[in-house]
């Protein structure tokens, strides 16, 4: 079912013909996985179909009564014990992720350990209460709220981090006693397997975890029509969360939605500029700039704006482009549609009037899929750069000259995931924490993403959150009891 090159992959995938319906779940079909680097073939993979997929949802219903009724020291246990396994296996699902994902082996090792902080941190949250009593409003009967699984969870995730958005879905779900089903993204399959061999090992009952590789129209479409899927964690481009969103509707899902994003990254006058730049490196090209966290406007006060295009394109100069395993700053994109996108939005800009101060073109030496760090000054708002997500090594840069005109211009999009603010005076990083329509608000620095935090944004940029005990929620439903003494 899994035919991989020789030499190229580690034998953890040699397992996931082992998988549990996996036989089933797989049909006739090949899907090419290759390296977005070389263009190389890296495996090819047996695809399924819509009878595949609702045999999937057949074994995880049939497994839901036994896993939802488990003792939760006991899931707590089997959760514990893929996360060590996950943490074991770091350097072969890195070496997974960079042939078929292309990221950095540094930043892949650091995805896994972010993935695995999702299983255990749902392992720690199964054994929390899950009965809370409330005051009664009836003089002889005492009430209180369950909280209890929803049944069979529906998980389909993007290519951009092939780990941790599974583990971010499944460890939540699981741990609150659902059963998954999981649709990883055509370009990288591999990793979905790799996770799923481990969850094996760690000794998930069979039909709790299900992986379904395939056409994704066909495959989530079954799973949206089928009422026995009673929650969908989809994250993803809003384009394809409007549709999932649509199409839940006749069946009543629960939702989460982490979809698109375009970050502002504002830095105010009073900003420490050094940090400041330091920190929009991170925010601009960590994954190549495919993360949804992506600064994509760059918000500078006029007063600081020419020292900040300055020092910023000296560093942007002096990141290093190039094949995942020699641990350059940045790799390939992940397709010719992304090269397509960062040539169009540059080619918008500079019509409109923005300047180059550096890249602006494919890096050739190393292949098509090589797109040179970016810098774009004056950009102005009308520039499609500055509304559509870019998901791509391009930053726009453009000055502000009051307070009110930037959270004005920072708030004038339809996505609402993240915002980036650096300034030295408190008063102004509160007035713009209040101000900013964003559902997280980074101050002074880039990275804020974690388990225990409830990832998520506001407007298109989705519904619900994952992580944190917030996490939960999608995957639960409350049931109210109310018993009488009289
Ligand atoms: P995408 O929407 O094209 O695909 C995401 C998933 O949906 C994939 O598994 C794909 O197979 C599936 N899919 C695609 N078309 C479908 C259809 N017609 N019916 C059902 N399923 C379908 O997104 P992508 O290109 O893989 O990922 C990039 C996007 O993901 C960006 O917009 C990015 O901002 C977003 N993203 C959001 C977060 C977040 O947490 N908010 C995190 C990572 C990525």
């Amino acid at each position: 079912m899994l035919d991989t090159m020789p030499d190229r992959l580690p034998d953890l995938l040699d397992d996931a013909d082992l998988l549990p319906g996996r036989g089933d779940f797989a049909g006739d079909g090949r899907l090419a996985v290759r390296d977005p680097a070389t263009g190389g073939l890296v495996a090819q993979v047996a695809i399924s179909g819509a009878p595949q997929a609702r045999e999937a949802v057949d074994a995880a219903q049939a497994a839901f009564p036994a896993w939802s009724g488990m003792l939760p020291q006991d899931r707590a246990a089997i959760l514990h014990r893929w996360h060590r396994l996950i943490l074991d296996a770091k350097e072969d699902l890195a070496r997974i992720m960079v042939a078929e994902q292309g990221k950095p082996i540094g930043e892949a090792r650091g995805e896994i350990d972010y993935a695995a902080s999702f299983v255990q941190f749902y392992a720690e949250e199964a054994l929390r209460p899950n009965i809370e009593g409330i005051t009664s409003h009836l003089a002889d009967a005492e009430v209180e709220l369950w909280r209890e699984p929803v049944g069979v969870a529906a998980l389909i995730t993007p290519w951009n981090f092939p780990c941790a958005m599974i583990t971010r879905k499944a460890a939540a779900a699981l741990g609150a006693g659902c059963t998954v089903v999981i649709h990883p993204s055509a370009e990288t399959p591999l990793s979905a397997l790799a996770l799923s061999v481990l969850a094996q090992r760690a000794g998930f009952p069979d039909g709790v975890v299900n992986t379904v590789i395939g056409d994704a129209a066909t495959i989530v479409g079954e799973w949206t029509g089928d009422k026995r899927v009673r929650a969908l964690s989809f994250t993803g481009s809003t384009e394809v969360g409007r549709l999932l969103y649509r199409q839940s509707a006749d069946t009543v899902k629960r939702l989460v939605m982490e979809l698109g994003g375009h970050a502002p990254f504002i830095v105010f006058q009073n900003a420490d500029l050094d940090r400041a730049v330091t920190e929009a490196i991170k925010a601009k090209f960590a994954t190549s700039g495919q993360d949804c966290l992506g600064a994509n406007r760059f918000y500078i006060h006029r007063a600081v704006y020419d020292a900040f295009c300055e020092k910023f394109t000296a560093a942007v100069e002096k990141l290093t482009l190039g094949m995942g395993m020699d641990d350059p700053d940045l790799g390939p994109l992940i397709h010719d549609r992304q090269i397509d996108k960062q040539k169009a939005h540059v080619a918008d800009a500079l019509e409109k009037g923005a300047r180059l101060l550096t890249g602006g073109e494919v890096d050739e030496t190393l292949g098509p899929l090589f797109y040179k760090p970016t810098v774009l000054a004056d950009v102005p708002d009308e520039a499609a750069i500055m509304r559509e997500e870019t998901f791509g090594p391009v930053a726009a840069l453009t000055p502000f000259d009051d307070e009110d005109e930037v959270y004005r211009r920072a708030n004038d999009s339809e996505y609402g995931l993240v915002a980036y603010v650096h300034s030295l005076d408190p008063r102004r990083i509160y007035r713009a924490t209040r101000a900013l329509q964003y559902g997280m608000v980074a101050v002074n620095r880039t990275k804020v993403t974690g388990a225990p935090i409830p990832f998520g944004g506001m407007k298109q940029s989705g519904i619900g959150r994952e992580g944190a005990r917030q996490g939960l929620e999608a995957f639960t439903e409350i049931k109210y009891v109310c018993r009488d003494w009289g």
